[in-house]
């Protein structure tokens, strides 16, 4: 999945900040969104100190709002930013994060496409995923490490892994497949479903066109929709265009159908009528694991405490945050307590009993709405 992403590197996913503070509340959030920035920061290191040839480059993040709902969820996001009670510099949110809030008029010198309301921030990246798994690879391979390639594990019991050439046997097992099937782990399969989202990129894309898109200079980019579309420009200029339909987020496998990203690419052009005639000429669907709360599990499997799991990561920040997490804990090295948010049996936004009623595309369809859309109890 990570090969295949589009290399937004930003502490943004499934939930915006506003939405883990409505959730979480103001302390709880900071430590969330600490996580997935320390994600990117490991993710930057990494690709640095190894040198990896990725394209990474700092590139400032631009939440874009859509009607007047989506002027309100950008306002939400910068307000989310901004000083609870004691005043503070321009610019600094109540968590201490640099934001800029645009308003339709001041948006359009940065943002064409007739949007209400954008809110920016720095300290994100853009980069090619597939090429940095690669530059990993290649690093650890250097080190001695060994990677087993087109060997998948079948089963993972009590510290055995068995693949079809053999078995491993270890101390402790870090797993962080995607999709972990039934037979690999009962557990862990209950655990995760997936969010269907499509790619599609141009050819290298004139200047003129840059220019009309970009005018201020490269953004990555997404909106306020429910399933919202996302772009930007990768390293050759090329446009990288995502996005889904409500319709088929939850579909139980990646449809390969044009249909649904043809019309990401309609609405794309709409906005962008200078752009109407730019091919995209590859497109490609994937499938984002999630948890029913949209928060991913790092933890061990209570029912075989020698596997370790990394589940349902939607943001490759995530990810890395996790592995890096639990091969901490696995070394015994002093780690925060996460389990209240990351644990194996956190609360669920969506009670067990109804969970185990439905079926999964309809529990977790269930689950991301509750996920981004409830508030904690208020305190008594
Ligand atoms: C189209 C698309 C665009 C995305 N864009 C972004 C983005 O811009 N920014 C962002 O932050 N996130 C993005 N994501 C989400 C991001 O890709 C994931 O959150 C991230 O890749 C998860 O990383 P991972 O290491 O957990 O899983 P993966 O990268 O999927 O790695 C899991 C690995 O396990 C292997 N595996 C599976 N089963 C077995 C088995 N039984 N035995 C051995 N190996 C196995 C798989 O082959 C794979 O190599 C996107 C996802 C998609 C699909």
């Amino acid at each position: 999945m990570s090969g295949r992403s589009s290399g937004f590197l930003t502490p943004d996913s499934e939930l915006q900040l506003s939405e883990l503070i409505r959730t979480f509340g103001p302390t709880a959030a900071a430590r969330i969104w600490g996580v997935a920035t320390r994600g990117v920061d490991l993710i930057v290191t990494t690709a640095k100190r190894g040198r990896f040839d990725c394209d990474l480059e700092p590139q400032d993040s631009l939440f874009l709002g859509i009607g007047r709902s989506g002027a309100h969820q950008v306002m939400a996001e910068a307000n989310a930013r901004r000083p609870a009670r004691a005043p503070r510099p321009a610019g600094r949110g109540s968590l201490g994060y640099r934001y800029r809030h645009y308003h339709a008029d001041q948006l359009r010198s940065v943002n064409p496409g007739g949007y209400q309301a954008g809110v920016r921030y720095s300290g994100t990246y853009t980069f090619d995923p597939f090429r940095y798994c690669q530059g990993l690879k290649d690093d650890l391979a250097a080190k001695g490490v060994r990677i087993f390639e087109r060997s998948p594990a079948r089963r993972i019991r009590a510290g055995t892994v068995e693949t079809p050439n053999g078995r491993v046997r270890a101390g402790q097992v870090i797993v962080c497949v995607d999709q972990p099937s039934r037979r690999l782990s009962p557990g862990a399969s209950r655990k995760y479903y997936h969010a269907l989202t499509y790619l599609a990129l141009t050819e290298p894309l004139p200047e003129v066109a840059i220019r009309s898109l970009f005018p201020d200079g490269r953004l990555q980019r997404w909106d306020s929709q429910q399933v919202y579309d996302y772009y930007r420009l990768t390293r050759d200029n090329r446009l990288l265009l995502g996005g889904g339909s409500l319709l088929t987020t939850f579909a139980p496998r990646a449809l390969r159908t044009p249909r649904i990203i043809a019309r990401v690419i309609a609405r794309f052009r709409r906005r962008f009528p200078a752009l109407a005639r730019v091919p995209f000429t590859r497109y490609w669907p994937g499938l984002i694991d999630i948890t029913v709360d949209l928060l991913p599990i790092a933890d061990r499997d209570p029912k075989d405490p020698l596997a370790w799991y990394v589940i349902g990561c939607a943001g490759l920040p995530w990810a890395a945050w996790c592995g890096d997490h639990l091969a901490r804990r696995c070394l015994h090295q002093p780690t925060e307590d996460y389990d209240r948010f990351f644990g194996w049996d956190r609360p669920s936004p969506i009670p067990g009993p109804v969970l185990r009623i439905l079926r999964k595309p309809a529990a977790f369809a269930l689950g991301y709405f509750a996920a981004k859309h409830r508030r904690r109890p208020a305190a008594r």
